[in-house]
């Protein structure tokens, strides 16, 4: 490989595109910035259209022999690309601390074992999708897992690792070749990556590596008719360019998007529990679509939870996230800040209440006070937009049909939470138009569960076989039972 790097924290880190198994430098440029303290981490290379073509045919190219290859041999592959994952743990949790201000404690102990496994697991659930029989009077359908081709990736920055390998391993493991657009605000362990599959002996084109502006980069990338698949995970605004582009040419795309999601306390809730869970809505500074960011809480319990809540959230400890014991990290850019800042001015003038909150927290310019806002209505801006920062809202309700209908009075339907009585938190949570919802918990992930949203918080699922039907081609090979008499009234 061309050795051209920059060195972040220590840690040496390729600036370059990686396409057909080679870095390639580009003549256009976009600055990297870190979160925690706004330093520039560097000039990024940016992919145009000359790129995003040479991507293409280098995938394009690497596709028949890598889906030839079959299951078994894929999965050597991947095993050894997540092993490389692991050899470089270190510098990867450093890279996507510095650049996406995630807790250095949370890349190990979370993000990078489960990178890890997003391709080990996907490449071992692969070889069970081989030979799946469906034996009728008529006929034996062999039903086959046939790859589809070039899989577009695009991810966003709040959690890059997780979200690309997520995606790329059981892409791979069903036989496409991938091009990932790695996030303009946060590349650095996109980047990384592509040194691990190198390492790994992927085949070149198997995998290659986009970088740059979704308005140049993402959308030269998306409107090609030559992909197979785009699997894309960000806004909705984003997304609806995305099917747009895809629409054209008619290729299938999955969407993971944004979310509103409900946090239910019923009046049979343990409240003890349900603040402690609460506080961790605040995770990554509120950066986590699944976050239960609406929090419906019965009346009679209202005033114990908001005092217990809040001694919770008292004692987060904010600042620098490669720190030891630090619990919530930066904002991911001066825009966002803006952002966030804007819809609790908003909310406030027109009504709102702070409990707690409510400004820029003096750790720096892009730390954020963990925030709750009440006495807000159902269709204020607040309650109905995701903001994607550590802002929270609270509304009480006196029965259970009514915070099913808050619960459901929004355009979003990602993830939830409901905390009561077992059996009727899980009646309640049954009710919520969602795609996901956690019962007296949060953040329980199997990778062979469903994931993925309702409404406009997406389309599509992935996890364990979801993953695959999108992924794959599915064809059904037909043999019949009888001989087959070819016949004019024969259906
Ligand atoms: P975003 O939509 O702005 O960007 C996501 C990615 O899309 C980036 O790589 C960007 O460069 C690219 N992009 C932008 N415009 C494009 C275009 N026209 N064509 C192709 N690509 C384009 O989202 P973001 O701000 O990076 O991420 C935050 C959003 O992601 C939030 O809404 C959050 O809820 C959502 N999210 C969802 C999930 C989930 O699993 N449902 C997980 C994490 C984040």
């Amino acid at each position: 490989m061309n050795e051209r790097y920059l060195e972040v924290a220590g840690v040496k880190v390729s600036p370059d595109l990686y396409v057909d198994g080679k870095r390639i430098a580009c003549t256009t440029t976009f600055e990297n910035f870190s979160p925690i303290d706004q330093r520039s981490l560097g000039m990024m290379s940016e992919a145009g259209p000359q790129e995003v073509d040479a991507a293409i045919e280098a995938a394009l190219r690497a596709f028949p022999a890598w889906a030839a290859l079959g299951p078994e041999k894929r999965k050597a592959y991947l095993d050894r690309f997540a092993q490389e994952i692991g050899k470089r743990a270190d510098e990867l949790c450093v890279l996507e601390s510095n650049d996406a201000g995630v807790l250095l404690s949370r890349m190990r102990h979370g993000v990078v074992p489960r990178a890890m496994l997003n391709l080990t697991h996907f490449a071992a659930h692969a070889l069970t999708l081989q030979d799946r029989v469906i034996d009728t009077a008529q006929a034996t359908h062999r039903v086959r897992h046939d790859p589809a081709g070039v899989v577009a990736i695009i991810t966003p920055w709040n959690s890059p690792l997780m979200l690309a390998t997520w995606k790329i391993g059981p892409a791979l493991a069903a036989g496409n070749t991938v091009i990932l657009k790695a996030p303009e605000w946060a590349p650095l362990t996109s980047s990384l990556l592509a040194d691990c599959a190198d390492a790994a002996g992927l085949p070149p084109g198997v995998f290659n590596l986009l970088q740059g502006s979704g308005a140049n980069t993402g959308a030269a990338l998306v409107a090609d008719p030559r992909l197979s698949r785009i699997s894309f995970t960000g806004s909705v605004p984003t997304a609806r360019k995305i099917a747009q582009a895809a629409g054209a040419n008619l290729v299938p795309c999955s969407l993971e998007l944004g979310g509103k999601s409900a946090f239910i306390v019923l009046e049979d809730a343990d409240i003890e529990q349900a603040a402690a869970t609460g506080a961790l809505m605040y995770r990554n500074a509120g950066q986590v679509c699944l976050a239960g960011t609406r929090f419906l809480v019965h009346e009679r319990i209202r005033d114990t939870f908001v005092e217990t809540m809040r001694m919770n959230v008292a004692s987060l400890r904010i600042g620098d996230p490669r720190e030891e014991g630090i619990e919530l990290g930066p904002i991911i850019h001066p825009r966002q800040v803006d952002r966030v800042q804007g819809f609790v001015q908003r909310a406030v003038d027109a009504g709102a209440r702070l409990l707690w909150g409510g400004r820029a927290h003096p750790y720096g310019a892009q730390y954020f006070e963990p925030t709750m806002l009440t006495s807000v209505q159902q269709r204020d801006e607040i309650v109905q937009q995701e903001v994607f920062g550590p802002v929270l809202t609270l509304q009480t309700f006196t029965d259970d049909g009514e915070v099913v209908a808050l619960a459901n009075g929004t355009d979003y339907g990602l993830g939830g939470v409901c905390y009561g009585e077992t059996q009727h938190a899980a009646d309640v949570a049954e009710k919520v138009r969602t795609g996901f919802i956690w019962v007296n918990s949060f953040g329980i992930r199997d990778l062979d569960a469903p994931f993925g949203g309702v409404k406009r918080s997406g389309i599509g699922r992935e996890g364990g076989d979801w993953s695959f039907e999108f992924f794959c081609d599915v064809k059904d090979v037909m043999l019949p039972k009888q001989p087959f008499r070819a016949s004019f009234s024969h259906r």
